[in-house]
């Protein structure tokens, strides 16, 4: 079993193998039909944590982009008006994907968070680009 073949127990929620018949930790019997459901279920919440971690971490880099521009400026500005171009599309990208799953899963939770960061530190953006082409302008 992978780690991708885990799920929670529709009874007691501990974690279980996708191949179980009863849950060893209440007994309850599992139906291999919402297994599979809780499965797959499952595996969209992980997906959606990475994605939303990948996302996270390119909102902050851009900002990283945002101080590069001061040594490197050609590279930074490359670097910021491509994440400034992404954030956004991946954000629309993870909506459409994970937007409608339903779960009270904690690492959801935290998922959707770190969407919310991302989203945050996109928002200011156009206050930088506009900062950028005045200098543009000026020099
Ligand atoms: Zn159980």
């Amino acid at each position: 079993l992978t780690p991708q073949s885990f799920f929670p127990c529709p009874n007691c929620a501990e974690t279980i193998g996708s191949d179980a018949r009863e849950c060893k930790y209440c007994h309850a019997q599992i139906d291999p039909a919402a297994a599979a459901a809780a499965l797959q279920l499952q595996r969209q919440i992980n997906e959606a944590c990475n994605d939303a971690s990948t996302l996270r971490n390119l909102a902050g880099f851009m900002w990283v982009t945002v101080v590069i521009q001061f040594i490197y400026a050609t590279i930074g500005q490359v670097l910021f008006f491509g994440s400034m171009i992404a954030v956004p599309l991946i954000i629309i990208r993870w909506q459409t994907r994970y937007g409608r799953l339903v779960t009270d899963d904690v690492d959801f939770k935290a998922a959707r968070q770190k969407r919310n960061i991302a989203l945050a530190l996109w928002l200011p953006t156009p206050l930088v680009l506009i900062a950028i082409l005045v200098v543009m302008g000026r020099s």
